[in-house]
């Protein structure tokens, strides 16, 4: 019985990777101290798993951005625009962009609120192995081993990386570039094998969704291919966020590889799977019993039981992680503040390494102690808090839905009086240093809570001015005392519970830190109010009050896992409905409920999503259904690709939904009318997520091109996503732009 991890956090459990990035990015540091950064950073992990006890430890799972761009790096999956550049600064062009340069695509990785970069793969892609650095996981297994720790090189299976790539030119199939791609995988089989690897690890999450036939004769194909190798390391092939497709498993059942990875924690399915291919007779099963990407110690007694069951399936069993620990926050040590009976039901990455060791020591059948240990540990944990009320609640309202469409349309043309073509923007602005410190200052006790207060009104009162002036039509208070758009709304509910350290990567440097949500929720006072209330008392124009859906509430947060997430989902929604009246009899006539999370919980297999559309649905509009014809609801998703949720969007039921579309040249503003969405859309016309200032013709085209499939006064005209992440230069520049861009496209349009 021994015993691993998939993966592990890369960030730093100071975010040294962070602050070091961003030097580099400035230009304060150079590529060599950004390297050593990294070399420290994968030391100090290696050596604290193998200081745990750890039997197999994992290497390239560090990541100067993404293991997807990572990948492509590796392949030479190099769009040709990028090739003039090298090294770091071609690998951060393919990720964030430079001026005239725009960067790859970027989407969520499953369903987890981690972003990775999309290959762009056409048929002029030739893979090909790189060499020196870019050849990672070789630089990276010998880096280890110089250091006396023997790893186990982690890589994006091939099968995953073509799945999900997206084409460079319309009809073209990546899953096409196949066999090229596994002659590279191949070569880098033989040398890693050369350099001394006993095992790689090959992570296939895609085979946790549904797969066509060609796609699993794709798989058989590959494997059959890198398992004919004659020198190469032992393979592990890794699922994990789900159950196999059974097709799947009796593939790699078959094939020659020699592990097999399966997610016991979001795939209980699992089990079943493996039981009806016959188990595993020749092979070793990783059993992911500790999951990965969620805060809760594990039931160890469930965790002991599960592999036990396993141990008839299998040739040789594993104790794992479910997935790599890159979801969870670092270590649970470093949080002083945490109320007790939180913190004892609690394991970070860290934790869950001693969890996994531990279950390994109980499960030897020489380890007696060890599974003592394991019954008091599970006797131990404390549970979640009832709130009688809100359950009371819930229980007595109805059906929440909004009255007829047109009629909102027209009593909220005549109540706000906007122009075709109206211009906003997502909500927040720069958060400026001078925002940040207030906030730290206030945290640290450094300032009164009312020099806090007036710092705040008083950067409200400059955004509302410089939207004035820009000339914006509906207007927002640029969210100055919002840290995080979720965290800020945990703080004030009860039944969340905040960490200090608890940083995980969303995407590139950008960590987020989710609050933990234990136990049942309530709002015990308003919380955006007096903010809207004051942004609104500065304008005569409409101010859009802000807050967070409760989809996304819980996407972005760590979710006690003992109830089913439909009734946590309800217990923010009436928190949100509560604070949505509030709002609108504090004046506030536009109000936005951001759901940018709503297709990252999407469940991966079709058989799950409709049930799970129906509670996100049924959620968002029980927060949003309590106001009147007059108020106009929005909201905002943060990517273009609706595919199996475009019905939801409209059963949201929203006067006005914003979305990103600039990376995608407005592709989904046709999809949505075409899918039935009649109300008001807003297609995200400037990429935010790179520091670029678009010109005021290609925002123009952007919109020309939407009004081809939405009428001028259902089109909005906005970024892509909040403006939180950019500085003021870039910022008035490109809303500069986006205005004019606006009224060149109004005054075609108005005649
Ligand atoms: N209102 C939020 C903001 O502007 C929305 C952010 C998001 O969609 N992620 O920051
Ligand atoms: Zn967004």
């Amino acid at each position: 019985m021994s015993t691993t991890i998939l993966g592990y956090p890369r960030i730093g459990a100071r975010r040294e990777l962070k602050f070091a990035t961003e030097d580099h990015w400035a230009g304060r540091a150079g590529a060599d101290a950004l390297a050593a950064t990294g070399r420290e950073l994968r030391a100090t992990v290696w050596n604290e798993l193998r200081d745990a006890g750890l039997d197999a430890i994992p290497s390239n799972t560090f990541s100067f951005y993404d293991q997807m761009l990572d990948t492509s790096v590796l392949v030479d999956a190099v769009p040709d625009r990028y090739r003039g550049l090298t090294g770091f600064d071609r690998y951060f062009a393919m990720a964030r962009g430079v001026q005239d340069l725009p960067p790859l695509e970027m989407t969520k990785w499953f369903d987890t609120n981690y972003h990775y970069i999309v290959p762009e793969l056409g048929p002029g892609t030739r893979f090909r192995l790189a060499e020196g650095a870019a050849a990672k996981p070789l630089a990276e297994y010998r880096e280890a081993r110089a250091l006396g720790i023997e790893t186990r090189p982690v890589l994006v299976g091939p099968l995953t990386y073509l799945l999900l790539a997206k084409p460079s030119t319309p009809g073209f199939r990546p899953l096409d570039l196949l066999d090229g791609l596994v002659d590279v995988y191949a070569e880098v089989l033989e040398r890693l094998a050369g350099a001394g690897a006993a095992w790689v690890q090959l992570d296939e999450p895609a085979l946790v969704a549904d797969r066509t036939h060609e796609e699993i004769g794709a798989l058989a194909r590959a494997y059959a291919r890198l398992g004919r190798l004659t020198s190469r390391p032992r393979l592990m092939v890794g699922t994990y966020f789900g159950t196999i497709g059974t097709g799947a498993l009796r593939t790699l059942a078959g094939s020659r590889v020699e592990a097999v990875g399966l997610d016991f924690v979001a795939g209980p399915g699992n089990l079943d799977v493996l039981a009806s291919v016959g188990g595993l007779p020749r092979k070793t099963l990783v059993a992911g019993v500790v999951d990965g990407r969620n805060v809760w110690r594990a039931d160890r007694r469930r965790a002991k039981a599960t592999c036990a069951a396993l141990l008839g399936l299998v040739d040789r069993l594993v104790v794992g992680t479910s997935c790599s620990l890159l979801h969870v926050p670092i270590d649970l040590d470093a949080e002083t503040s945490l109320a007790p009976d939180v913190r004892g039901r609690l394991a970070f990455a860290r934790q869950k390494v001693d969890e996994v060791v531990a279950l390994g020591r109980a499960l030897r059948e020489d380890a007696p102690d060890a599974a003592e240990a394991l019954e008091a540990s599970a006797a131990e944990a404390p549970e979640a808090g009832i709130d009688e009320a809100v359950r009371e609640r819930l229980g007595s309202i109805g059906d929440a839905r909004r009255g007829d469409r047109a009629v909102r349309f027209a009593a909220q043309r005549d109540a706000l009086g906007l122009p075709e073509l109206a211009t906003t923007t997502i909500g927040s602005f720069p958060q400026t240093p001078e925002i940040r410190r207030a906030r730290a200052d206030r945290r640290a006790g450094r300032i009164t809570e009312d020099a806090y207060e007036q710092a705040m009104k008083d950067e409200i009162a400059r955004v509302i001015a410089l939207q004035e002036d820009l000339g914006l039509d509906v207007l927002v208070h640029g969210e100055p005392e919002r840290n995080d758009m979720v965290q800020y709304f945990a703080e004030q509910l009860d039944g969340y519970a905040a960490t200090e350290h608890g940083w995980v990567q969303s995407y590139g440097s950008r960590y987020v830190r989710p609050p933990i949500l234990h136990s049942d929720v309530a709002r015990p006072r308003p919380m955006t109010v007096e903010w809207a209330r004051h942004a609104q008392s500065l304008t005569s124009r409409p101010v859009k009050g802000m807050l967070t859906g409760p989809v996304t509430m819980l996407a972005w947060s760590f979710v006690r896992d003992d109830q089913p997430l439909a009734e946590t989902a309800r217990q923010v929604a009436l928190a949100l409905r509560d604070e949505i009246s509030d709002l609108e009899a504090a004046g506030i006539r536009v109000i936005q409920v951001d759901e940018p999370a709503l297709r990252e919980l999407l469940p991966l297999r079709d058989a799950d999503r409709p049930a799970y559309l129906d509670w996100a649905v049924g959620a968002f509009r029980l927060a949003t259904s309590g106001v009147a014809d007059t108020t106009q609801i929005h909201t905002h998703m943060c990517y273009s690709e609706f595919g199996e949720i475009i019905g939801a969007i409209g059963a949201l039921d929203a006067d006005v939904t914003s979305v990103e579309a600039a990376r995608s040249h407005m592709e989904l503003v046709g999809d949505l009318r075409a899918a039935g969405y009649e109300n008001g859309i807003g297609p995200g016309v400037w990429d935010i997520h790179s520091p670029r200032v678009p010109a005021a013709g290609e925002m123009e085209e952007n919109l020309r091109r939407a009004l081809r499939a939405v009428e001028p006064a259902r089109l909005w005209v906005n970024p892509d996503c909040g403006l939180k992440t950019r500085a003021y230069p870039e910022t008035e520049a490109s809303l500069r732009n986006l205005v004019v861009a606006a009224r060149r496209v109004r005054e075609d349009v108005t005649g």
